[in-house]
């Protein structure tokens, strides 16, 4: 039976006195310390801001991504929120119907074609996985007339209070909770609303949800 025979760990030893006899100075050495005890505090404070916020963490830095399970439909308060819409605006004469909620990154990707390299007008400038849609935060509206016509008319004023019936249902949104992207800056997109919890789409992307 052969003898075990641990090898040097050479490469592991330092090759001289550490640290290097030009470094050791007492006027230094005291600085040196300071500066280890500040590092140590620091680290010590890093560590446990990490073990408390990774979550949060993770969510700001651009690198960092998590796995979630794929969006099926609209987010609870969400789908909630939208509900109490379409009841806030009867009660005020306006009827109003969702055109649209959650939409998969592939339906995303066939509503951005259009305008573009099939037939129709713009009407959106995110692919799959850039809309607020994509993760169930985002609804769009039309206006229901009373002969039940689907319409997307600014101006219309079919409660006649003098006040156009799409912007009151804007506010009515507004006062849920949504953002609308009639104020958008550049492209602007009247029939959108959404939350977004204060959680962006790249956020989105890398797999954070609200
Ligand atoms: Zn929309």
């Amino acid at each position: 039976m052969p003898e075990y025979r641990p090898q040097p760990t050479q490469h592991l030893q330092p090759s001289g006195p550490w640290p290097p006899p030009h470094r050791r100075s007492t006027r230094g050495k005291s600085r040196r310390i300071r500066n280890w005890l500040v590092l140590l505090f620091l680290l010590m404070f890093v560590a446990s801001m990490l073990a408390v916020r990774t979550d949060e963490l993770g969510r700001i830095l651009p690198f960092v991504q998590k796995d979630a399970p794929p969006v099926t439909g609209l987010h609870p308060v969400v789908l909630a929120k939208s509900k109490e819409l379409v009841e806030e605006s009867a009660k005020i004469g306006i009827g109003i119907l969702i055109t649209d909620d959650f939409r998969s990154h592939a339906d995303q990707d066939t509503l951005f074609e259009q305008g573009r390299t099939a037939k129709g007008p713009v009407v959106t400038h995110a692919r799959g996985g850039e809309s607020y849609h994509n993760y169930g935060l985002a609804i769009d509206f039309a206006l229901k007339t009373k002969k039940g016509q689907v319409i997307w008319d600014m101006e219309y004023d079919g409660n006649r209070n003098g006040e156009p019936d799409w912007l009151e249902v804007v506010n009515i949104a507004k006062g849920l909770g949504f953002s609308w992207g009639g104020d958008w800056k550049g492209f602007k997109d009247y029939p959108h609303l959404q939350m977004d919890f204060d959680y962006s789409i790249s956020e989105l992307q890398r797999g954070y949800r609200p």
